[in-house]
């Protein structure tokens, strides 16, 4: 790619349950930050049901997505793991940089180098357990820190917002 076509962008990351019960938030970041990628957004979130449902739309009507709930949610790690890690990262050819270092999505077939390969399983009940998340396109990216993130959540406008008024109090939203 020259330097022409690279283009600034976005992304989001999440780092599942698996990543945290294995330990594994201080190593990903590392990676992440030497390949040049800025955080400007992030949180522990607890993901429902519903908001797993719309993140991964695609994959909703699937037999295996109560099995995917069960991992994505922590729910299969117990109480201590509900929870994922969610950033928006930015930097130059932020989106394609981010799935080269995770590594294709079946961490058996992922390279050994990448996250998933190293550190990825497949469960007994066959869903991918692949340690993180990362948005495949500027259309996903964009999706997604919709669905994840309030705009002063992130600390640029990276996207239009909009202000309302809620409760007589002026609110920021995306437009
Ligand atoms: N997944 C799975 N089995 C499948 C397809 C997907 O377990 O046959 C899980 C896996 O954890 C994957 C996630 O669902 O990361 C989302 O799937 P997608 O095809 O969007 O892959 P990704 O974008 O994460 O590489
Ligand atoms: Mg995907």
């Amino acid at each position: 790619m020259t330097e022409a076509t690279k283009k600034h962008q976005y992304t989001l990351i999440i780092l599942k349950p698996d990543a945290l019960v294995k330990y594994l938030t201080g190593n990903i970041l590392t990676h992440l930050l030497e390949a040049r990628l800025r955080i400007v957004g992030a949180k522990v979130v607890k993901v429902s049901r519903e908001l797993a449902e719309l993140h991964y739309e695609h994959l909703k009507d699937e037999p295996f997505f109560d099995d995917l709930y069960e991992y994505f949610s922590g729910k299969a790690y117990g109480p201590d793991y509900e929870r994922v890690l969610v950033f928006v990262s930015e930097g130059v050819d932020a989106i394609s940089k981010v799935r080269r270092i995770a590594g294709a999505t079946n961490p058996l077939e992922a390279d050994p180098i990448t996250i998933r390969g190293a550190y990825g399983r497949i469960s007994k009940k066959g869903i991918m357990e692949n340690v993180i998340h990362c948005s495949d396109s500027e259309e996903s990216a964009k999706r997604e820190i919709h669905l994840w993130f309030d705009p002063d959540e992130i600390i640029e406008e990276i996207y239009p917002t909009k202000t309302v008024i809620k409760n007589n109090y002026e609110v920021t939203e995306w437009a």
